[in-house]
């Protein structure tokens, strides 16, 4: 969202659509309290809670619904609900720090070997050809690796008679993503289609912006119909 946000609110390209839909929104994170096969963000620094950009995070224990207030629009929102009342018991907040001490070291075990998002930016940078042949041989330019990816940006104008012009998700993955006038187009091979995903999150956009591209969520793993595990991209280029 913090990237998305930069990209989307940036002073000079403003997306209006997107900031008037992000000003009428509020923001309700969850925390997690268990984890699934792919999810790594703490080896990025990313807390598998909100510490910060949501309005409230939410968390359920012992039967109970806790909201933490994150921002004053938060704050507001609460003061809203009839039947919610502040948390006067200290049990209950130990309780889930526990939970977000557990299921951060769950993370620290399960990615243990996993490199950091700076070295993954440099290890990406500094990798040769044959890994991203290796790696999208079983690539077949579907695009969910990027159409569900929460930090993916990509979008085409269309224009429709009636001088109607339609905004659409667009992915680096589809064939023809860099194709120009003339018919030119950079990303014409798949292992260089399959590179521009990872050079996008991990060395490009970390140069141009503050906000970290890839939250460690493994949606792309999970989506991917060539099974294909960025992870396991990276942890062999540690031991290259
Ligand atoms: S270039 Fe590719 S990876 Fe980068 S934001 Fe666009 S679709 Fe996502
Ligand atoms: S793990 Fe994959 S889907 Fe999630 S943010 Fe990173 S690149 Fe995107
Ligand atoms: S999801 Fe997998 S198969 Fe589809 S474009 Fe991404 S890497 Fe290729």
């Amino acid at each position: 969202m913090n990237l998305l946000d930069e990209i989307y609110l940036d002073e000079d390209f403003k997306d209006i659509f997107y900031s008037d839909r992000r000003k009428s929104t509020l923001l309700i994170s969850s925390d997690c309290f268990s984890t699934q096969e792919h999810c790594h963000c703490l080896s990025y620094d990313i807390k598998p809670y909100s510490t910060r950009t949501a309005d409230l995070a939410i968390a359920r224990t012992n039967g109970s619904i806790i909201f933490r207030t994150l921002s004053d629009k938060g704050e507001e929102f609460i003061k809203k609900i009839s039947g919610a009342d502040p948390v006067n018991d200290n049990s209950i907040i130990d309780s889930i720090e526990l939970k977000h001490k557990e299921t951060e070291a769950i993370l620290k075990k399960s990615n243990k070997d996993l490199p950091d998002y700076q070295t993954t930016g440099r290890l990406t940078d500094s990798a040769k050809e044959d890994k991203w042949e290796k790696y999208s041989t079983n690539c077949v330019s579907c695009g969910a690796c990027t159409t569900i990816c929460p930090t993916c940006t990509c979008f085409l104008l269309i224009d429709k008679p009636g001088f109607e012009k339609v905004k659409q998700l667009d992915a680096c993955q589809y064939p023809g993503f860099e194709r120009v006038a003339g018919g030119e187009d950079a990303l014409h091979e798949l292992p260089h289609r399959f590179r521009n995903r990872y050079m996008c999150k991990y060395s490009w956009k970390p140069k141009f912006f503050k906000s970290i591209a890839c939250t460690g969520c493994g949606r792309c793993i999970e989506a991917c119909i060539g099974k294909i595990n960025k992870n396991e991209l990276f942890l062999d280029l540690v031991q290259s």
